[in-house]
């Protein structure tokens, strides 16, 4: 079944009595329409608005889920956070409607290194995004967050006023974890803060 073609009904039994004897008045309603509204409700709920890539509620559900599978299976999971460099400047010297604009560019640029089921990128809030890498080792996710920058790199988004280049740069921490029963996804959040931390300290 595609889902285009699922319908949904909602039933309803009403007993009665009649003559002495116990009838039941069976009606089927069709609810698809209300249930269709529910599932883009959401849906939407878990998108955010500016960049149309998951949102931090999506990030949180994504990367628990994930962890206990990852968990499961044995298996490492990478995680990177990252921070777009000097954004502040870049709005305050081209305005707001072109940063909401190089948002979305990360974004494009975070969703070609976040294919498989078991990957998700997200806008982790402001002008922060998360990429999650179920059941990849770090050496395989550094590949990933190198060609995400260099990606970001060719974009040449002007940034002018930036102190460390004329182009729209990032600073990424990128950490590997083994999720197992006795940790749990802040760690390897917390690990990849702190070296997000790092990037920036080193100069972004
Ligand atoms: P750093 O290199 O230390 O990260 O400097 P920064 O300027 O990027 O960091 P800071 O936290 O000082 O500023 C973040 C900026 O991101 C400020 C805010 O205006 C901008 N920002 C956050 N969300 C949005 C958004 O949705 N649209 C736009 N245009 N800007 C945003
Ligand atoms: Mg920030
Ligand atoms: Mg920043």
């Amino acid at each position: 079944h595609s889902p285009r073609k699922q319908r949904w009904f909602m039933m309803r039994v009403t007993p009665f009595e009649l003559s002495g004897s116990r009838y039941f008045v069976i009606a089927h309603q069709d609810v698809t329409e209300r249930k269709r509204a529910e599932e883009e409700v959401s849906h939407l709920a878990r998108l955010d608005g500016l960049t149309n890539i998951p949102n931090r509620r999506a990030f949180d559900e994504f990367i628990s889920k994930e962890w206990r599978r990852c968990a499961r299976l044995q298996k490492p999971m990478s995680l990177a956070i990252l921070d777009l460099d000097h954004f502040k400047l870049l709005n305050d010297t081209y305005g707001h409607q072109k940063g909401d604009e190089c948002l979305r560019q990360m974004a494009s640029v975070l969703k070609k290194v976040s294919n498989r089921p078991s990957d998700l990128c997200a806008r982790y809030g402001g002008e922060e995004f998360a990429i999650v890498w179920g059941d990849t080792p770090l050496e395989k996710a550094q590949g990933l967050a190198d060609k995400l920058l260099r990606d970001l790199i060719e974009l040449k988004i002007p940034h002018s006023r930036s102190p460390v280049s004329q182009y729209l740069t990032a600073s990424v921490g990128l950490a590997q974890s083994l999720p197992a029963r006795t940790n749990c996804v802040d760690e390897i959040i917390s690990k990849a803060d702190a070296m997000l931390y790092e990037a920036k300290e080193a100069g972004r």
